[in-house]
């Protein structure tokens, strides 16, 4: 991680209607509705819905798909295909034995193949570059691809990586250039403004391409932020859960906060987008599918 200062199978996905801003998650196919009954109801509920989704029948295979128990399933690591596990901080089987990767590097990488759908030479920007995130990366566009982070240094991904403190230099970011930029827990150590951060990273992905971002969240809880920089490592570690974060997230007022910013929905479900088996086999359990410190969210550039 930092220190400090540092969407589906098919465009019918992406939100039609953005009320106030060019920014937007790809709307979610719907889930369980497999009647045109139930298809007026959802549209009623104003979300904006392709039928011709339905009508590929993909979604209800998903839907009907026999789910079957955890211990039925093989486990593989969609990074890196490595079939074993370790215990991580208390989480049962969470790291991959190979890339190390965590439910949340997982679920950035179902999301990359499913609805980012990144093409050789796709210009990426990664910011604390996972190393699992970043071989596939770097296997798919060593010369455009831009590792990054307030303190290179503490990384060892084989090669260099550009120093960025996200609080002073996203002037440098060109507009409209990326077609991925990632970031995974890093907001929560940012000593300013996360919004205007988040703003200043969609503006930099190019039109069609995604903001790819997962941040710390207190399930059942609301967002807390002290900037104060004289709040000790021990008070920021007993506030924060870390003693080099600013904030944490709630998932009671994500609508008011990261979801307002960018027209992120609360109502985050990863079986919006992907089968139980799907994600069970990825190792990400049943507790992680729904709002939570392992959500990743695919905004799109519209
Ligand atoms: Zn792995």
């Amino acid at each position: 991680m930092p220190s400090a200062s540092a969407t589906n199978s098919s465009n019918s996905w992406q939100r039609r209607t953005q009320p106030s801003s060019f920014l937007g998650l790809p709307a979610k196919p719907l889930r369980r509705a497999t009647s045109p009954k139930q298809l007026t109801i959802r549209r009623r509920s104003c979300r904006v819905i392709q039928q011709r989704d339905f009508r590929s029948g993909e979604l209800e295979k998903e839907v009907d798909a026999i789910v079957l128990s955890p211990s039925q399933i093989k486990m593989k690591c969609p990074i890196c295909a490595g079939s074993t596990f370790y215990d991580f901080r208390g989480r049962l089987n969470s790291r991959c034995s190979t890339c190390h990767s965590v439910e949340r590097t997982r679920v950035a990488k179902l999301f990359i193949d499913k609805i980012v759908k990144l093409k050789p030479g796709a210009r990426i920007l990664h910011f604390a570059p996972e190393p699992g995130l970043s071989k596939f990366f770097q296997s798919l566009s060593l010369s455009a691809y831009e590792p990054c982070d307030l303190d290179p240094e503490r990384y060892d991904i084989g090669m260099p990586i550009r120093k960025f403190d996200l609080c002073s230099d996203l002037g440098s970011l060109k507009e409209s250039h990326y077609d991925l930029i990632v970031h995974n827990h890093v907001l929560e150590h940012l000593p300013c403004n996360y919004a205007v951060v988040l703003q200043k990273l969609q503006q930099a992905v190019k039109p069609g391409g995604y903001q790819l971002f997962s941040i710390p969240m207190q399930v059942g809880g609301y967002y807390r932020e002290d900037l104060d920089r004289k709040l000790s490592s021990k008070e920021r570690a007993e506030k924060f859960k870390q003693f080099d974060h600013f904030r944490m997230f709630g998932s009671l007022d994500f609508d008011r906060t990261v979801g307002m910013v960018l027209g992120i929905d609360k109502d985050y479900d990863l079986r919006d987008y992907f089968s139980e088996n799907d994600l069970l086999a990825a190792n990400i359990p049943k507790r992680w599918w729904r709002l939570c410190g392992a959500s990743v969210f695919p905004v799109k550039r519209i």
